[in-house]
């Protein structure tokens, strides 16, 4: 594979790194923090036995393990890479482990209650930068992940107040090793953005995909087989890992919901629109609609080319 990332740093950023959950995220910085010389030893510590076989078969990392207390001894970062439901017991697991000075990290879709669940087992000494890469693909485990999936995409750190600029300096000379665009928010901001960015994007695609799906009067393989017309863009995000998403609506729960109300309220007056033939309505949002995603391609978050660009590996969740 053509080395885009960059070469490899001449010092590791960390000495021992240990991730926690080897899926599509946790594989993929194992990946690129291999190839970039981000971490000089890496440890993989899963509680699935299957994964654990993978990532050793893959050759992910230099220590491969299930116990979180033993895996995270003498680390000096920590990322958890398992579901945002799981981050509260995986840190009190860790919690006897942890050496002075380490840096936990993770990289759940959702902050608030990350920072909640995690917050409380951190011990004094130790550093807490929660992080989010926004980065993704509907693919799941350590066969999906790729070095390549931070580059070019945003990490958002949401460091609590007062945390040691040198921990939040390191966690971000990280991710700019792997390739992300780093920016910093508070946990509560970030779920708002995300909510109607991200979040509510996936609620409407498991929406509209569960409709169709349920549809009498339209067959199933029509559907399949006329997908084209909107709806395949739907079905690959719609394809998202079920105790993800479930995971991050039940941990973003009130942000969801007031993007939720907001998106209820437009799409009542674009219904109304098309019910009373109120064209220029219509018109003049299509228009508007049409100029965001022209920003984003400007900005180069995507590409203008046909089938929105998308190559197999281009994560961009
Ligand atoms: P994934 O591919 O399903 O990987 C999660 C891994 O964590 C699996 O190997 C899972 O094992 C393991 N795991 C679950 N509970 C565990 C526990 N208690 N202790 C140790 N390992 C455990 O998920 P992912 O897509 O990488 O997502 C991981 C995190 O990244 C989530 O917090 C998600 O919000 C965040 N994220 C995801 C994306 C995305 O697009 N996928 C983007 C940005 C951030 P089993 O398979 O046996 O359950």
């Amino acid at each position: 594979m053509p080395d885009r990332l960059g070469p490899p740093l001449t010092t590791p950023v960390f000495d021992r790194l240990a991730l926690i959950g080897l899926g599509l995220i946790g594989s993929s910085l194992a990946r690129v923090a291999r190839q970039k010389n981000l971490a000089r030893h890496i440890v993989a510590i899963d509680a699935s036995e299957d994964v654990r076989s993978r990532v050793s078969e893959l050759k992910l990392a230099d220590t491969v393990t299930g116990d979180v207390t033993d895996g995270v001894r003498n680390a000096d970062c920590v990322i958890l890479c398992v579901p945002v439901g799981a981050c509260g017991s995986v840190a009190e697991a860790m919690q006897a482990g942890l050496k002075q000075g380490a840096i936990i990290s993770d990289v759940g879709s959702v902050k608030g209650s990350i920072v909640a669940q995690v917050e409380p087992y951190i011990p004094e000494g130790v550093h807490f930068v929660p992080a989010h890469p926004v980065a993704g693909t509907e693919q799941s485990g350590p066969d999906a992940g790729f070095p390549t999936l931070f580059l070019n995409r945003w990490c958002i750190l949401t460091p609590p107040e007062g945390q040691d600029p040198q921990a939040v300096a390191r966690t971000r000379a990280f991710w700019e090793g792997a390739g992300s665009m780093v920016e910093e928010m508070s946990p509560a901001h970030h779920d708002l953005v995300l909510a109607i960015t991200s979040h509510l994007p996936h609620l409407i695609a498991y929406n509209i995909v569960g409709t169709a799906a349920d549809l009498e009067a339209v067959t199933q393989s029509e559907v399949i087989k006329f997908s084209a017309g909107g709806f395949r863009d739907f079905t690959r995000i719609a394809a998202s890992d079920p105790t993800m998403w479930r995971d991050v609506f039940l941990n973003n729960k009130d942000a969801v919901l007031e993007m939720l109300g907001r998106f209820t309220e437009d799409l009542s007056a674009l219904q109304r629109a098309i019910r009373y033939g109120d064209g220029e309505a219509l018109f003049n949002h299509f228009t508007r609609t049409r100029a965001i995603r022209r920003s984003i391609i400007e900005i180069g978050q995507d590409s203008a080319a046909p089938d929105f660009g998308r190559q197999p590996k281009n994560g961009n969740q």
